[in-house]
């Protein structure tokens, strides 16, 4: 006996802990259907020993406390809970039926109950006092018995009339559910990580912390929605005789009242509406937990009454859970077909939002960072709608941790037994560099031409009308080449031959001949279209036709992407007209990865060719156009080659001597006489910075 004492004990610690984190600080910790199964474990447990029902414990009380800070509010109608069916097939719906029948005391071949069948909204419940037509107060249900007056945040809600149509009553207390629409949630959510504050773990959380916000400006924020489906107090109205009449006439005062309803018959009524609104969902634009029945006619609820804290006349019954808890067996990394790589969470299976789940997207590094998601731990996992699982939150206290010696004379403490997570360095399927762009919350492989992951759309890209121009090389036939391992690269394109493409299937000589022509064409391509077929991340035709100008031949492109001196580098990207720092990176990140170079080498072989020319005489651009510079003494961080790949990158021209044309000496340590030379004949003089400024003259003036 007494270890059941302490089962209660413990189950009454730990509901009394979570509800007071869900109803009062609307942060819970765990899942619902955490909650949910401790608590029907502690009912059964009073149940069955209902000498260890204490006179706090959570069973037998609605909701939580009030918080101090807002004016409390006497419901003169109790805002009460419903009870919940615990079984969640069809089950659920004919033991009501069967237990209001009973209750009733009607012979089994009474006519079937009407009930009125409606969404279980999960959000908030809310208390409108209406007086004379006008809204005078909104109140959140607190223990049921006060509440918290929080008009200031409710008349924010848009949906809310702030005067009844047509109603004159000196008192109609409409009740209903503040929640949130899943996409103004999740627009919600992004602004919030934009502006690094806490994301919400789902819709409502979120409404119930904007309307129990304490600023009612930060409320006027946050997108809430409303349904009605109740009365409170009631003064100088006539009530309708049915459940189902008096939401009809709350439609009419322009009270938002939802359109999946209706008025079920008897347990097969029930059953119907259960599985019709399971099929849909998911389609909803709003987070249900599951439907409520409520015996329809008043005088007969009237006769049913109440127990406790809830009415014998209603019931919820519950669909799966759209979040349980799971714990996180290894976390591995996806490569997306844009070379994007996601991080997600291998987990020990879970049913959840109606499936079983064993992978959930953990989105990107920073929001694993946010949530410091660990392999071993316990895990939120969230299905909702037609999204994909994803994990919400973390349940620090089940982490698992492991004993750390300290010293001899200290007892060892307990650390993490897994530390966080990091984003892999290459990429997990081709090996490519892993590269971040700034500003950008996505990882993304470099590896583009070679990538499996990435190589469909890669070579698509290629093949495609304003890149080499490949005639008949469609989406199906890249798939199927890729598919039947005939193509890796683009470079394979150029190998095909007759004999294996007329063996693809569903291809005629005539075509595999057609296609090997439009190959052939595609060899003699310009500059600018073979820069772009590239696929380089950013580099679309108008930049790869500047960057093709700009250069005029591909190795010096390729030279001045690959500089050992990074922002040299970078520096002489930036001196493209429209070329900016990301773009730049992008270009960088793309021929530094010795997998794409080589693929260009392989295309070289392929006999492939575009135009090239001087730059100098068909540049029309660059920040040095025009210009002739000396380098002397020994720079900082340039070479002399380097330095001078950069001048002519930008249009510029690297001269040995200096004289009287000379427009500027780039002077390092230990110049010697032509430092003196240029003194002389007034030459103006920089050093390496000096130099790169002028290089990129739009990313000095950006800092
Ligand atoms: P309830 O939410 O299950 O049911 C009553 C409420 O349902 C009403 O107050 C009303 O707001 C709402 N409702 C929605 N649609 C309705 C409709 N059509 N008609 C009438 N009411 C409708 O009961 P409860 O006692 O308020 O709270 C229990 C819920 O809170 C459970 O789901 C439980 O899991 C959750 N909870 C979770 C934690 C946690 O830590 N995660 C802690 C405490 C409670």
């Amino acid at each position: 006996m007494t270890s059941l004492a302490e089962r209660a004990a413990e189950l009454r610690a730990l509901l009394h802990r979570y509800g007071h984190e869900y109803y009062v600080l609307d942060a819970p910790s765990v899942p619902d259907a955490e909650y949910d199964r401790l608590f029907r474990e502690l009912d059964a447990l009073e149940t069955a020993h209902p000498e260890l029902r204490t006179a706090d414990t959570p069973t037998q009380r609605v909701g939580g406390k009030t918080l101090p800070e807002f004016t409390q509010v006497r419901h003169d109608v109790p805002m009460l809970s419903i009870r919940t069916e615990t079984d969640s097939g069809p089950g659920g719906a004919e033991n009501f039926d069967a237990k209001v029948r009973r209750d009733l005391g009607l012979a089994a071949d009474a006519p079937a109950i009407a009930y009125a069948a409606e969404l279980k909204f999960d959000g908030l419940a809310i208390s409108l006092r209406y007086e004379a037509g006008v809204l005078v107060r909104a109140a959140t249900r607190g223990d049921g018995e006060t509440g918290e007056d929080v008009t200031q945040n409710i008349r924010t809600i848009g949906q809310i009339p702030l005067r009844l149509a047509g109603v004159t009553a000196p008192v109609l207390e409409v009740r209903g559910e503040v929640y949130m629409r899943r996409d103004d949630f999740d627009t919600l959510n992004a602004r919030q990580r934009e502006r690094g504050e806490k994301t919400f773990v789902n819709p409502r959380n979120a409404a119930a912390g904007a309307v129990r916000q304490l600023d009612p400006r930060i409320a006027a924020q946050r997108p809430l929605s409303f349904f009605a489906y109740g009365l409170g107090q009631v003064e100088g109205w006539a009530l309708p005789g049915s459940h189902s009449a008096m939401l009809d006439a709350l439609v009419t005062m322009g009270i938002p009242v939802c359109a999946d309803r209706a008025i079920a018959e008897g347990a097969a009524g029930l059953v119907a509406f259960h599985t019709a609104i399971a099929a849909k969902r998911d389609s909803l634009p709003f987070d249900i937990d599951g439907v409520v029945y409520k015996v329809d006619d008043r005088a007969l609820q009237a006769q049913l009454g109440f127990v406790s804290r809830e009415p014998r006349w209603a019931v919820a019954h519950k669909y799966p859970a759209q979040e349980m808890l799971t714990t996180v067996e290894s976390i591995d990394v996806q490569v997306g077909r844009t070379g994007a790589i996601t991080p997600v969470a291998r987990l020990a299976p879970v049913f959840v939002g109606g499936v079983t789940v064993t992978n959930a997207t953990l989105h990107n590094i920073d929001r694993i960072r946010q949530l410091d998601i660990r392999v071993g731990d316990t895990v939120i996992v969230r299905r909702a709608g037609d999204v994909i699982p994803e994990v919400v939150d973390v349940v620090l206290e089940r982490r698992p941790v492991v004993a750390e010696a300290v010293d001899l004379l200290s007892p060892p403490r307990e650390v993490p037994k897994y530390q966080p997570f990091e984003m892999p360095a290459a990429c997990p399927v081709c090996g490519s560099h892993v590269a971040r762009e700034e500003g950008e919350a996505a990882y993304r492989c470099t590896g583009g031409l070679v990538c499996s992951a990435q190589r469909k759309q890669a070579l698509l890209h290629f093949a495609s009308r304003r890149a080499m121009d490949i005639e008949g090389l469609g989406d199906k036939l890249v798939e199927q080449l890729v598919d039947v391992g005939l193509v890796r690269t683009p470079a394979d394109f150029y190998k095909l031959g007759i004999v294996k493409l007329a063996e693809l299937e569903r291809m005629a000589e005539k075509s595999a001949a057609n296609l090997l022509a439009g190959i052939d064409k595609s060899r003699s391509t310009t500059l600018a279209r073979f820069i772009y077929a590239l696929g380089i991340r950013n580099v679309g035709e108008t930049t790869a036709k500047d960057l093709a100008r700009h250069f005029g031949k591909l190795d010096a492109l390729m030279d001045a992407a690959t500089l050992d001196d990074q922002p040299a580098s970078l520096a002489a990207l930036q001196a493209v007209p429209d070329v900016g720092p990301v773009v730049a990176q992008s270009i960088r990140d793309f021929l530094q990865e010795s997998h794409n170079r080589e693929v260009v080498e392989q295309l070289r072989a392929a006999g492939v060719r575009w135009d090239e020319f001087e730059p100098s005489e068909n540049l029309a651009t660059g920040p040095l156009l025009g210009k002739t510079l000396v380098i002397t003494g020994t720079l900082p961080n340039l070479s002399r080659d380097e330095a001078k790949v950069l001048i002519e990158a930008a249009g510029g021209k690297a001269s040995g001597s200096v004289s009287k044309k000379t427009d500027y000496l780039v002077a390092g340590e230990e110049a010697g006489s032509k430092l003196a030379k240029a003194q002389e004949l007034g030459v103006p003089i920089l050093d390496e910075a000096g130099l790169l400024a002028l290089l990129s003259p739009a990313a000095t003036t950006e800092t």
